[in-house]
C-alpha cells in the first residue's frame, strides 16, 4: 500500500485545505509525510496491483475488500553496506498505525493439523490445534465520491486456553511463551518474489488468511436478506450471484478446497451442488509463467497440516480426470499432464491447476501473457475449456501515480483537458493536439526539470551523492531478478564507460544510471548482481576521465515512497525483461504516465504501450517471443556473442579480471560464468540490439524538443493502463457486475446529517 496519509487527503478532496492548516501551524506538509512508515506488506507488482485495484474499486462504487495478512514485519529494509546488500528487519507497527483498527468482535478461529473421522452423520475434521484469527480494518476511500471501502488484514493470535493443561509453575511460564508458536504464522512476509519456497510456515500463512476469510464472507452472506430469508436447503444457491472472489495468484489457492469443506462436511450441501457454487464463486488471475515461480506443495505436508483438504483436492481431482478420460479416451499422457497431482519423485498439488479446475473463470494480466499462458503453459486446460481463458491487463491508480506523486504535471494537464481524467484518464487522447504546441512541450520540459531537481537534492541530502540534474535520468526500478536483466544494464554501463575512455574528446549525452530494488535474501545471483553493479558504480564514478558525464547510482531500499520521488524524475525507463517473462509489468505503465521515454523490450504490456502510443514513440529493441523460441529451438551459445561483438567481449573480460573488484579478482566469476553457460534469460542475445537502442535514446536525447513531443505523445496515450479500466473489465466480464452498478457515484454529493452509513454499508 505504501503511505496513506496523501492518499486520504487527496481522495477526499482534502489536501489544499490540511496543507494551508499544517502551514499556519508552522508545520510543512510533506516534513509530516515523510515520518509515515511505508505498508510494505507485499514483495513488488503484485501486491502493488492489489493497492491499486482497492483504489479503483472504491472509486468505482463497487462494495469490495481486499483481504491479506497483517505481518508484524513486512518487506525487509534494504540497506547497502560496501556495495552488499544486508537485510534489516521492517518494524513498521513500532510506534502504531493509526490508520488501522482491530475488530475483535470478528475474530475467527482457525484450525490446523489434527485428522479425518469418518462417522455416520459425515465427515469430521479433530483433534486440531486452533489459532484466532483478528482482523484489521484500514478504510480505503474512493476517489472524492463519498465512499469507504475497507481493507481487512488478519492477525494472528493465540487462543487463551492454548497448550494448557494441569501445570506446575514451569509448564505455565512455557506454556505462555508458546503462545508466539501460534502468532508465529502473521509475523513476516516471505520475502521472494516470483519464487515458490515451499516452508511450512507460508502454508500455514495461505490456508490462514483464507480460511478466516472464508467464515467472514460466509457470515456476512448469511447475515444479508439473501442468506436469512431462504430454506436451509436452498440458502446458498444465490451465494455466486452476491459473492465473487478473485484470487491473486494462487497464493490463496485453499480456499477452494476450504469452501467446498464448509459447504459439504458443515453445510451438508451435495457434493455436486457444492461444487457448482464454488466454481461459480472463484476466478483466478496468473501472474508468471516462470516455473520456479509456479507453486506445487508436497502432498506429505499438505496431509499433515490439512488432512480434510487433501482428501477434497484428491476427489475434485478424479473427478476432474474421469471427465477428461470420458472426453479423450486412451490419453494418458494428457491425465498426468493434466493432473492436480504430480507424481514421480516427491508427490505435489498444482496450485495453478487446481485455480484452474476450481474457477469459472482464468486471467492473465497483459494481452501477450494471456497468450501464453493460453497456447503455451496451460494449453491442455484452453482445449478443454476454451471459453474459460481471459485477458485483463493490468493498470495502475492514476490517483497515487501522478496527483499524489507528479502535482506538477497533474495540475499541467488538467489545465488544458480539465480534472475529469483523473476519472476517466482515456481522456488524456485530447493532450495529442498539444503535441506541437511550442508552450505545453516547454511547460511539459520544465515540471520534469523541476522533479529532477527535486530528486536531486534529496539523493544529496539523504546519501550525500551529487548528480546532475541536466543529465538524463536512465531509471532501471524493480525487484532484482535474473529475468529483468539488471545484468544486461550493467553491461551498457561498461560499454558507456569504455567508450568515454576510448576517446574522452568525443560527445558523450551524459546519464545518471539509477538501479535500485531488493534481492530476495535467499537469491545469491540477485545479490551478486547488487555488488557487480556498486562495484561498476565505484570505478566509473571515481574515474577523472570519465567526470559528469557518466554516474552510476545504486538505489537503496526500493519501495512504494521510493517509486514515487524517482518515477516523476525519470526521462528513461528500463523495462527491458527477456521477451516471454514479464507477465505485464506495472513500473513500465508509472513510467509512462510520469512523462519518461520507454526502452524495452516487446514483453508483458510494454507491447500495448507500444500498441496504444506507436512503436515509434518507444525505444524497442530485441527479441520477440517467437525469435526466443526459435532461438531455444536451434539452441543458445553465448560464447558465439562474445566472440563477435568487441565490446560485449571488454565488458565481461573486465567483470571477469576484477577490473571492478580489484581486491579480489575472481567475485564475479559465478556470474560471468552464468552467463556463458546457463544463462536462461539470454544476456548477450540482446546486447547488442539494446546497446544500438541506446544510442538512439542518446541522439533523441540531444533535441529536447523533439524528446519532450515524444514524451507528450506517451501521455497521452497512456489512458488504458488506468486501473479503474482493468477494474471495470474484472467486474463486466468475470464479477458479472450489472453496469448500473458500476456507475461512477457522482462527486461529492452532500450527505445526510447523521447518516454514517457509507453507501457500500461498512461502517469505516
Ligand atoms: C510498481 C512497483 C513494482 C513493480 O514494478 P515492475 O517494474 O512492474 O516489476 C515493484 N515495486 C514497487 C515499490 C512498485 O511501486
Amino acid at each position: 500500500m505504501g503511505r496513506t496519509l496523501q492518499n486520504t487527503m487527496i481522495n477526499l478532496g482534502l489536501q489544499n485545505a490540511c496543507d494551508e492548516a499544517i502551514y499556519q501551524l508552522g508545520l510543512d506538509m510533506e516534513e509530516l509525510e515523510e515520518i509515515e512508515e511505508d505498508a510494505g506488506l507485499g514483495n513488488g507488482g503484485l501486491g502493488r496491483l492489489a493497492a491499486c485495484f482497492l483504489d479503483s474499486m472504491a472509486t468505482l462504487g463497487l462494495a469490495a475488500y481486499g483481504y491479506g495478512i497483517r505481518y508484524e514485519y513486512g518487506i525487509f529494509n534494504q540497506k547497502i553496506r560496501d556495495g552488499w546488500q544486508v537485510e534489516e528487519a521492517d518494524d513498521w507497527l513500532r510506534h502504531g498505525n493509526p490508520w488501522e483498527k482491530a475488530r475483535p468482535e470478528y475474530m475467527l478461529p482457525v484450525h490446523f493439523y489434527g485428522r479425518v473421522e469418518h462417522a455416520a452423520t459425515g465427515i469430521k475434521w479433530i483433534d486440531t490445534q486452533v489459532v484466532l484469527a483478528l482482523p484489521y480494518d484500514t478504510p480505503v476511500p474512493g476517489y472524492m465520491n463519498n465512499t469507504v471501502n475497507t481493507m481487512r488484514l488478519w492477525s494472528a493470535r493465540a487462543p487463551n486456553d492454548f497448550n494448557l493443561r494441569d501445570f506446575n509453575v514451569g509448564d505455565y511460564i512455557q506454556a505462555v511463551l508458546d503462545r508466539n508458536l501460534a502468532e508465529n504464522i502473521s509475523r513476516v512476509l516471505y520475502p521472494n518474489d516470483n519464487f515458490f519456497e515451499g516452508k511450512e510456515l507460508r502454508l500455514k500463512q495461505e490456508y490462514f488468511v483464507v480460511a478466516a476469510t472464508l467464515q467472514d464472507i460466509i457470515r456476512r452472506f448469511k447475515a444479508s436478506k439473501f442468506g436469512s430469508t431462504e430454506s436451509v436447503r436452498t440458502v446458498f444457491d444465490s451465494f455466486p450471484d452476491q459473492v465473487a472472489i478473485q484470487l491473486n495468484d494462487t497464493h490463496p489457492a485453499m480456499a477452494i478446497p476450504e469452501l467446498m469443506r464448509i459447504f459439504v462436511d458443515i453445510e451438508k450441501l451435495p457434493w455436486n451442488k457444492a461444487w457448482d457454487i464454488t466454481k461459480r464463486t472463484f476466478a483466478y488471475t496468473n501472474h508468471t509463467v516462470l516455473p520456479e515461480a509456479l507453486e506445487r506443495w508436497p502432498v506429505d505436508l499438505v496431509e499433515k497440516l490439512l488432512p480434510r483438504h487433501l482428501q477434497i483436492i484428491y476427489e475434485i481431482n478424479q473427478r476432474h480426470l474421469d471427465h477428461i478420460a470420458f472426453l479423450f479416451p486412451n490419453d494418458v499422457d494428457r491425465l498426468r499432464r493434466m493432473s492436480l497431482i504430480e507424481e514421480g519423485g516427491t508427490k505435489r498439488i498444482n496450485m495453478a491447476h487446481l485455480c484452474i479446475v476450481g474457477s469459472h473463470a482464468v486471467n492473465g494480466v497483459a494481452k501477450i501473457h494471456s497468450e501464453i499462458v493460453k497456447t503455451q503453459v496451460f494449453e491442455d486446460f484452453a482445449a478443454l475449456e476454451p471459453e474459460k481463458f481471459q485477458n485483463k491487463t493490468n493498470g495502475i491508480t492514476p490517483r497515487r501515480w501522478l496527483l499524489l506523486c507528479n502535482p506538477g504535471l497533474a495540475e499541467l494537464i488538467a489545465e488544458k483537458i480539465g480534472e475529469d481524467y483523473v476519472r476517466d484518464l482515456s481522456q488524456l487522447t485530447k493532450l495529442h493536439k498539444f503535441v506541437d504546441d511550442d508552450l505545453f512541450i516547454r511547460e511539459v520540459a520544465k515540471v520534469k526539470q523541476e522533479n529532477k531537481v527535486k530528486f536531486a537534492q534529496y539523493l544529496e541530502k539523504e546519501y550525500k551523492v551529487k548528480i546532475n540534474p541536466s543529465s538524463m535520468f536512465d531509471v532501471h526500478v524493480k525487484r532484482i531478478h535474473e529475468y529483468k536483466r539488471q545484468l544486461m544494464n550493467c553491461l551498457h554501463i561498461v560499454t558507456m564507460y569504455n567508450r568515454i575512455r576510448r576517446d574522452p574528446a568525443k560527445l558523450f549525452v551524459p546519464r545518471t544510471v539509477i538501479i535500485g530494488g531488493k534481492a530476495a535474501p535467499g537469491y545469491h545471483m540477485a545479490k551478486m548482481i547488487i555488488k557487480l553493479i556498486n562495484a561498476v558504480g565505484h570505478v566509473v564514478n571515481n574515474d577523472p576521465v570519465v567526470g559528469s558525464k557518466l554516474k552510476v547510482i545504486f538505489l537503496e531500499n526500493y519501495r512504494v515512497s521510493l517509486a514515487e520521488k524517482v518515477i516523476p524524475a525519470t526521462d528513461l525507463s528500463e523495462q527491458i525483461s527477456t521477451a516471454g517473462t514479464e507477465a505485464s509489468g506495472t513500473g513500465n505503465m508509472k513510467f509512462m504516465l510520469n512523462g519518461a521515454l520507454t526502452i524495452g523490450t516487446m514483453d508483458g504490456a510494454n507491447v500495448e504501450m507500444a500498441e496504444e502510443a506507436g512503436e515509434e514513440n518507444l525505444f524497442i529493441f530485441g527479441m520477440r517471443v517467437e525469435d526466443v523460441t526459435e532461438l531455444d529451438k536451434e539452441g543458445y551459445h553465448a560464447q558465439e556473442y562474445y566472440n563477435r561483438l568487441p565490446e560485449l567481449k571488454q565488458a565481461i573480460d573486465q567483470i571477469r579480471s576484477g577490473f571492478f573488484s580489484p581486491k579480489e579478482p575472481d567475485l564475479f566469476k559465478d556470474v560471468v560464468n552464468m552467463l556463458f553457460h546457463h544463462d536462461r534469460f539470454k544476456v548477450f542475445a540482446d546486447y547488442e540490439a539494446y546497446v544500438k537502442c541506446q544510442e538512439k535514446v542518446s541522439e533523441l536525447y540531444l533535441n529536447s524538443k523533439a524528446w519532450t513531443k515524444m514524451v507528450i505523445r506517451n501521455i497521452a496515450a497512456a489512458g488504458k493502463f488506468s486501473s479503474d479500466r482493468t477494474i471495470k473489465e474484472y467486474a463486466r466480464d468475470i464479477w458479472h457486475v450489472e453496469p448500473s452498478d458500476l456507475k461512477i457515484p457522482p462527486p461529492n454529493e452532500p450527505r445526510d446529517a447523521g447518516e454514517d452509513k457509507t453507501p457500500n454499508g461498512t461502517a469505516a
